[in-house]
């Protein structure tokens, strides 16, 4: 028996799971929010503990030191010794990673190395992993990649047409996101609704407020929505996906804005927020909207709609048929209306037999939503990334990783 730690470290916030491993119980969890301000936020729920705590969180080493000092007083664990692995989730893995690495001087190297394909994200993922060395000197680290699933893509499926100076020197080319859920989504497809089957085609379809999809062929991604960065794919709450990018050219000349100030309002302003005229990136909101009548909200839907259900069409394609699909995170595990208008869209050409009542009234959990005539079957299984990472940091301590 081990004891992991799964780690999500954002700039202003850590998010975390403590596991005993090989049997996947989650010991403790919570997350620390509002780094860097008076009123930080601190989350803790493991042994009889539950509690928020409002105090200043200064910085990074503060919030490990919040959660560790948690983990001991609630007896979760007797000693700190007996974490024996810090898995931290990072964004992007560049050409670098195909699969979880130690965290050693030349993973951190190279995760700077990619800052600028993921600014946001890198550096606090290094603030995290430097405060949990610090704390846990004698525990191993390892980094799982939100890309290393996709690092099986052919050149075809992940080159952009552009000139290929870009390519080669610069790297510019598309790298995918989510690849952990990806990979968690398809491993349980495959194992828990397609028993032996020989060969597999899933589509997984990870929406939440970020969303992308992935095609899946025998267990290995060879094609997903995400680009170069998260911006990429599929319309999401406030980030637009795939346009033509002579958008940009054009604004700039309508507006006077400069590239990084339209890349800014495509990441941030657009999507479900852009679309109903700002009125929310949030599907709870708009589905509310929609039953209100209210046009913008309606338009925004069906457009996240046709461009979910342009992507599994394509990817039914790609992977020559599927044998199902499914809808994972925010959006495609709470929000029935969402998968209706998705699945509405793709039906009649893919064959699809889906019960609409269980759609409704299995909301929320895991579950078939398919009639048995169904040429491809579709699941709802929600996601469980923190638990990739567990088995990862299990692999790293057996010395399999
Ligand atoms: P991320 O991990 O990318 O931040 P999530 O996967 O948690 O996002 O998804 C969050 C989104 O899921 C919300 O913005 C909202 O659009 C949607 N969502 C969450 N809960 C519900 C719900 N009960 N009904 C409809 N949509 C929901």
């Amino acid at each position: 028996m081990a004891k992991v730690i799964a780690v999500n470290a954002g700039s202003s916030s850590i998010k975390y799971k403590l596991f005993e491993m090989p049997e996947e119980k989650v010991l403790a969890s919570g997350i620390v929010d509002r780094i860097g301000h008076e009123d930080g936020i601190f989350k803790f729920k493991g042994g009889k503990e539950d509690r928020k705590d409002v105090l200043p969180i200064p910085d990074h080493g503060a919030g490990v030191r919040l959660i560790l000092e948690a983990l001991s007083t609630s007896g979760v664990v007797s000693s700190l010794e007996e974490i024996e692995c810090v898995g931290h989730r990072v964004v992007q893995g560049g050409k670098y990673f195909s699969k979880s690495a130690f965290f050693t001087k030349d993973t951190e190297e190279k995760i700077r190395e990619l800052t600028p394909l993921d600014p946001l994200h890198a550096p606090a993922h290094l603030l995290g992993f430097h405060a949990f060395k610090d704390a846990l000197p004698g525990a191993k680290a390892i980094a799982v990649f939100d890309t290393a699933f996709h690092q099986t893509m052919e050149e075809e499926d992940y080159l952009f047409p552009i000139p290929d100076e870009w390519t080669e020197k610069y790297d510019c080319r598309r790298y995918g996101a989510h690849g952990t859920s990806h990979q968690y989504l398809a491993e349980k497809a495959i194992r828990d609704y397609l028993p032996g089957l020989a060969h597999t085609r899933v589509i997984t379809c990870h929406i939440g407020s970020g969303a992308s999809l992935a095609a899946v062929r025998d267990g290995k991604c060879v094609a997903t929505s995400m680009g170069l960065t998260p911006l990429g794919g599929v319309m999401m709450g406030t980030r637009s996906g795939d346009i033509d990018p002579s958008v940009l050219d054009y604004v700039s000349t309508c507006t006077g804005k400069d590239v990084h100030e339209i890349y800014e309002i495509l990441n941030r302003k657009s999507g479900l927020l852009g679309v109903s005229a700002g009125l929310s990136n949030d599907t709870r909101d708009i589905e509310e909207a929609v039953q209100e009548g209210n046009p913008k909200a309606i338009r925004a839907a069906n457009l996240f709609a046709r461009r979910v259900a342009d992507y599994i069409g394509q990817y039914f394609v790609r992977l020559g048929g599927a044998d199902i699909i499914v809808f994972s995170a925010g959006i495609g595990e709470n929000s029935d209306y969402f998968r209706r208008i998705i699945l509405e869209r793709v039906e009649e050409a893919l064959g699809l037999d889906i019960d609409y009542g269980k759609n409704v009234s299995e909301n929320r959990k895991e579950a078939l939503l398919s009639r048995p005539g169904s040429r491809i079957k579709v699941a709802i299984i929600p996601t469980d990334e923190e638990v990739m990472i567990a088995r990862d940091c299990l692999k790293a301590l057996e010395g399999t990783l």
